[in-house]
């Protein structure tokens, strides 16, 4: 029954609607869309400009009378029409690839762990509004592990720390469910932000988001490098308003973003000490599986193996384990039964 369902899913989709990227995955093609969940607006005219990266090169760029709008906040939906008319227009533009008519599209979608009853059917909403049939929601920690091929479903505790733009989501997995977990708003936003404060404290100078983001990229580190490294920065100067330049270190950012990464570790081991012991027993040995484009900053694998003292691995492309877990969900519908999540709709 549950096969021949879920059997012709090659036009269904599954979706991770990141605050910082979303992406979308078909069977027959793999992950078809991966961009900024960033969409551009006119608010005088209410059309839709932009959607993707090329919304995202418009953020502190625009116009009074444009607007590019991060929809999603913290992992969950703070501008609901937005967040619908870019699902959309990622649904349309999946469809319109195809020559024959198809279905609405049953849809697979990662939601984040702390979420609140409402905000979950906010998710369903935008996605049914948006041209879905059916919709699946799947804690985001769960499609992660999935899609790093950890064995979900099975008697052994799995831990996974997703990082991404809004929120690190810390989960331990065993027998198809999150048995301990945490969820923090500090992750690679929250580190970017970190290097504007020290940026402008230590050589008063204000820049972006997105030269800070670049800086972390290229020179960030959360743990000391085999070999120094270094970036000229500009900004603008505090004191005359003029634009100017300065060296940073990798050493520098490693002290501006370290609160964060601290704060981020203590909640690791805060979610171990509420672990029950035969689980930990198994993380001891199998490790904590690192996803999220947070997982891919320099050294965080060993800071954090140094503190919490068991074996760190980051997954195979940590930016999309997310929206694999959930293709492979859409093809296996004995686990998606196994660990679908309350609400949504019933498979
Ligand atoms: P979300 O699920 O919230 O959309 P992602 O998993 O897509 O987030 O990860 C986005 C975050 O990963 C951003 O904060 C970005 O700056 C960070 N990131 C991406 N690549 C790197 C990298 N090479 N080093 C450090 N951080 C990175
Ligand atoms: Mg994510």
């Amino acid at each position: 029954m549950l096969n021949k369902l879920l059997g012709k899913f090659s036009k269904d989709l599954g979706i991770d609607l990141g605050t910082k990227n979303t992406l979308v995955y078909t069977q027959d093609k793999g992950i078809i869309i991966s961009e900024p969940s960033v969409v551009a607006v006119n608010v005088r005219t209410d059309e839709i400009l932009a959607v993707g990266e090329e919304a995202r090169k418009m953020v502190g760029k625009t116009p009074s009378h444009i607007q590019a709008i991060k929809p999603l906040v913290d992992g969950v939906i703070s501008d609901f029409e937005v967040t619908e008319r870019m699902i959309k227009y990622f649904i349309d533009k999946v469809h319109s690839e195809s020559f024959t008519l198809v279905p609405r599209p049953r849809v697979i979608i990662g939601i984040p762990l702390d979420i609140t009853e409402v905000e979950k059917k906010a998710v369903e909403d935008a996605v049914k509004s948006a041209g879905a049939r059916q919709v699946y929601l799947v804690e985001e920690s769960m499609a992660a592990a999935i899609g790093a091929r950890l064995p979900v479903a099975e008697a052994i505790a799995t831990m996974v720390v997703d990082i991404g733009g809004g929120t690190t989501e810390i989960a331990v997995i065993s027998l198809g469910g999150v048995v301990a977990w945490k969820s923090l708003r500090l992750a690679g936003n929250a580190l970017d932000n970190d290097i504007i404060d020290y940026i402008r404290e230590e050589f008063n100078i204000l820049i972006g988001e997105q030269v800070a983001e670049d800086i972390k990229i290229k020179i960030g580190s959360a743990n000391p490098l085999p070999e120094p490294m270094e970036m000229e920065v500009r900004g603008r100067d505090l004191i005359n308003g003029l634009p100017k330049a300065a060296k940073v270190s990798d050493a520098q950012i490693r002290e501006a973003i370290n609160r964060t990464i601290v704060q981020i570790i203590e909640n690791i081991k805060n979610t171990l000490e509420t672990t029950p012991p035969e689980l930990v027993a198994d993380i001891y040995e199998r490790g904590i599986h690192l996803t999220g484009g947070g997982a891919l900053l320099r050294g965080l694998d060993k800071e954090i193996a140094q503190a919490t003292k068991i074996p760190v691995r980051i997954a195979e492309d940590p930016l999309t384990c997310v929206v694999r877990g959930t293709g492979i969900l859409l093809s296996d519908p004995e686990l998606l039964e196994k660990i679908i999540m309350p609400g949504g709709d019933e498979i």
